[in-house]
């Protein structure tokens, strides 16, 4: 259709120059761009996006959704708690009011969300984890089905090729089980040992709730599966756990986490979420790290990605930052890390930088959620002494519901801050994929984009197809067969 279009354009314009427009004309509309905002929009919306790498599901939803969903629900509002509940009570109305009460209607949606002027009142941080008190009961009952189905399909609309979502792996039966009893944690072999004879019927539990949900995921959208690798948007789930827990309750569920790791390959990895200011999160950090690293070492060295330096002054003392990062990927095996917004104040910076480097440690950068919850913005965010030490990056929404953002947001800010080139962003975009815990081997030699394997020397040519050897790679490799389909994208989105 687009080369009809461009045929047709010139034959009536006779206009060679934009007849056949390639990866250069391309970069100069974006420089076009980049003059208002909306501009930038209509590009970046439709440019192929490699991955958002750091989405927590729950976080994600709309606000506007949760309203439709408790509507139909018959849930109701408390006018007092601004919460949803499901009996009715003194302060309630029922949730289909709201249609009509603006004054709840209003309530609501910014008791579950960054949008009104919340940071008048408190603080962004504050306002922020607050949201997810009233999010839990405004998607009382809901399916799960519903927030993945909605996370999915609105980046199948923004030319998003995959997802790596924090989201549950299991019902939380299964985890209340795992967890009975947990095993005091003095000794972690002992502990390991008592918890071992409980993973099977963990895995089976969480085979059978990923089943379902991954094919309700997909009746919904149309397709065959959501985790293998047909597109147009794949997913593969990561396992979180709260790094607020008791420190017995963290040793048990990083476990659980583990255990579903290692036998089910639609959930790659594992990270800890939550406030990682909050005070336990800051007494418990070298428990979890050392607790991690044993059970890292005993299950099969899993891959993590780690929320690190998610931190500012004005909310976390110096001393927690000079090591949180270094000790998150040298203790914690953090293959990747969340945010990393702290790293100025990390003692032997450039040691670590280059430790990063050199291990090719990424960084999942969040520029909406930072400027929001941290007030890290613009000059105040640590992008460019990344990018300046050759630290690969990608770009992220985090909690794209709660922030009102979505991935090409992420871009159109990352635009607007830093005058990013087009060759750039591309870089943002294959980080996305190089960087991802899809197995397999990669489309790339030695991480290096301009440098393509030899059987794929052509996949940048509008008339490519794949030979045999080629098809047999993409066969054998989920990360080469997603890359492929994203610089098939780069091509079309190009000419
Ligand atoms: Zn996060």
């Amino acid at each position: 259709m687009r080369i009809l279009r461009i045929v047709a354009a010139f034959v009536v314009f006779g206009a060679f120059a934009t007849a056949f427009p390639d990866e250069a004309s391309t970069a100069a509309r974006l420089e076009k761009a980049k003059r208002s905002e909306p501009e930038l929009i209509a590009f970046l919306k439709s440019m192929p996006k490699g991955a958002d790498l750091h989405n927590h599901v729950t976080g994600a939803i709309y606000s506007d959704y949760m309203l439709d969903y408790a509507i139909g629900a018959g849930l109701h509002f408390n006018r007092k708690t601004n919460a949803f509940q499901k009996e009715p009570a003194e302060d309630t109305v029922p949730a289909a009011k709201l249609t009509e009460d603006w004054t709840a209607y209003r309530a609501f949606m910014y008791s579950v969300s960054m949008a009104g002027s919340f940071p008048a009142v408190k603080s962004g941080h504050d306002h922020f984890f607050d949201t997810f008190g009233f999010i839990g009961p405004a998607n009382n009952g809901r399916n799960p089905a519903d927030s993945l189905t909605e996370v999915i399909a609105r980046n199948q609309a923004q030319n998003v090729q995959y997802l790596e979502l924090m989201t549950s792996v299991a019902p939380g039966s299964a985890m209340s089980a795992f967890m009975k009893d947990a095993p005091p944690v003095d000794d972690f072999e002992f502990a390991f040992r008592l918890l071992e004879p409980r993973f099977e019927a963990l895995r089976a539990e969480s085979r059978r709730y990923l089943d379902q949900r991954d094919a309700e995921v997909a009746r919904r959208l149309g397709r065959k599966s959501v985790s293998g690798v047909e597109g147009p948007t794949d997913v593969r789930y990561v396992a979180s756990l709260n790094r607020l827990g008791a420190n017995a309750e963290f040793f048990v569920t990083a476990a659980a986490a583990m255990a579903i790791i290692q036998a089910d390959k639609r959930v790659v990895a594992m990270n800890i979420v939550a406030p990682e200011d909050f005070v336990t999160a800051r007494q418990n950090f070298d428990f979890q790290m050392r607790a991690i690293d044993f059970l890292w070492r005993r299950m099969g060295r899993p891959n993590l990605t780690l929320h690190a330096g998610e931190l500012t002054l004005e909310i976390s003392p110096y001393e927690t930052m000079r090591d949180r990062i270094r000790k998150t990927i040298e203790l914690g095996h953090a293959k990747r890390i969340g945010h990393g917004v702290s790293v100025a104040w990390e003692d032997d910076l450039p040691g670590l930088l280059k430790l990063m480097r050199d291990q090719g440690v990424a960084v999942e950068i969040c520029l909406t959620s930072n400027a929001s919850i941290l007030k890290v913005e613009g000059d105040r965010h640590p992008i460019h002494l990344y990018l300046d030490n050759g630290i690969p990056l990608n770009l992220n929404t985090d909690d794209e519901g709660v922030s009102r953002s979505n991935l090409t947001q992420e871009y159109v800010r990352a635009v607007r801050s830093y005058g990013f080139s087009y060759a750039r962003l591309k870089d943002l975009v294959r980080n996305g994929l190089e960087y991802s815990f899809l197995p397999g081997e990669g489309l790339y030699v030695a991480r290096d984009y301009r440098r393509l394997r030899p059987e794929f020397a052509e996949v940048r040519k509008p008339s490519w197809s794949p030979g045999a050897a080629a098809k047999r790679l993409m066969d054998a490799n989920e990360k080469l067969a997603i890359q492929v389909r994203l610089e098939r994208a780069f091509v079309a989105f190009e000419n």
